[in-house]
């Protein structure tokens, strides 16, 4: 970092909400207890939330991190299925293999599974709109296993080019982390092209998704550079730096923590937004205001609060 710099001033806007969300809280609440009541190792079903930060200091703890059942070495310890979830073969050869699974999936992303398979009970066609290597989208696609009528897309071009029937009734379910605007864009041709689509069926982006853009669009209006903390594989990280870029910022950087500050590009300028994605501990935003507080003599420090959060799940015995 470079030295101290004693500028008028330089306004440093935070997004509230940011950061942790219910589903993440509670899924990494149930490793930690899974850890303290079996000891390590403790195995995890895919990346429990996607933040490099508190995957590697699980892992030091002693939780194994798995793609496949095949890498547990120890059918007695605990499995743990990560906050994305997973499609429904998985529970199945958890059981063959008299597993003792915790499920970590966000109870968000549950209601999802519901729909799909509620959708797919109706016989309808179905429109996911996500991203299909993504392990929520690939959990939320296999909740229906090979039904036919189902297709999974990301852009408006690719809603344009469906090859469904236009009088078929059809159902749209979305991936909980996408960008509101995507969304609301991507089912307008679905609707308009679809004559029969389910009322019921739409976006099922997610209260934390939806808060956590809002802030960042607000927090915008105030800066033309905006931080995003978050891991480069993080769907709604990402997507707060876009949707930064979009609401008019001139530049968004999606960093892991505070070593990869862009203290470069903050040369000349005086504000900067910063926001957190659903799974970015708030201790990496509080070492990244520490290193603003130190960079410059005058910072002043504005809240820009869209919403208030206080959502708990439900979690299941451990
Ligand atoms: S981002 Fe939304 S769906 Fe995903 S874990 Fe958090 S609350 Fe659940």
């Amino acid at each position: 970092m470079s030295q101290k710099i004693s500028a008028p001033f330089f306004d440093l806007y935070l997004a509230q909400p940011r950061g942790f969300c219910g589903g993440v809280r509670r899924a990494i609440n149930l490793v930690e207890q899974a850890l303290q009541k079996y000891g390590a190792p403790v195995y995890v079903r895919h990346e429990i939330v996607h933040n490099k930060h508190v995957v590697d200091s699980l892992r030091r703890r002693g939780v194994v991190f798995v793609e496949d059942f095949s890498e547990v070495r120890d059918c007695r310890r605990p499995v743990i299925i990560s906050a994305h979830g997973a499609p429904a073969d998985v529970y199945r050869k958890a059981e063959d293999l008299g597993l003792k699974l915790i499920d970590a999936t966000c109870p968000l992303v549950e209601k999802v599974h519901k729909k799909i398979r509620r959708l797919a009970e109706n016989g309808q066609n179905i429109v996911i709109i996500g991203k299909a290597d993504h392990p929520e989208i690939i959990g939320t696609a296999g909740q229906i296993g090979s039904y036919p009528n189902c297709r999974i897309i990301r852009s408006t071009k690719e809603a344009e080019a469906l090859d469904f029937s236009v009088n078929a009734p059809l159902g749209i379910v979305t991936q909980t982390t996408l960008s509101i605007e995507d969304v609301v864009q991507i089912s307008a041709i679905l609707r308009q092209r679809f004559h029969n689509t389910d009322t019921l069926s739409g976006s099922d982006t997610c209260y934390a998704t939806t808060y956590r853009q809002a802030a960042v669009r607000e927090v915008v209006r105030h800066t033309s550079i905006m931080i995003v903390v978050g891991s480069k594989n993080s769907s709604n990280s990402r997507q707060l730096q876009k949707i930064a870029l979009e609401a008019g910022a001139k530049q968004a950087y999606l960093i892991d923590d505070v070593s990869e500050m862009p203290w470069d590009m903050l040369e000349g300028q005086t504000s900067i937004g910063l926001s957190a994605g659903a799974s970015a501990p708030e201790e990496l935003v509080g070492e990244i205001i520490n290193a603003l507080k130190k960079h410059y003599a005058n910072l002043k420090i504005h809240d820009i609060i869209v919403a208030v959060e206080n959502v708990k799940f439900k979690s299941p015995a451990v």
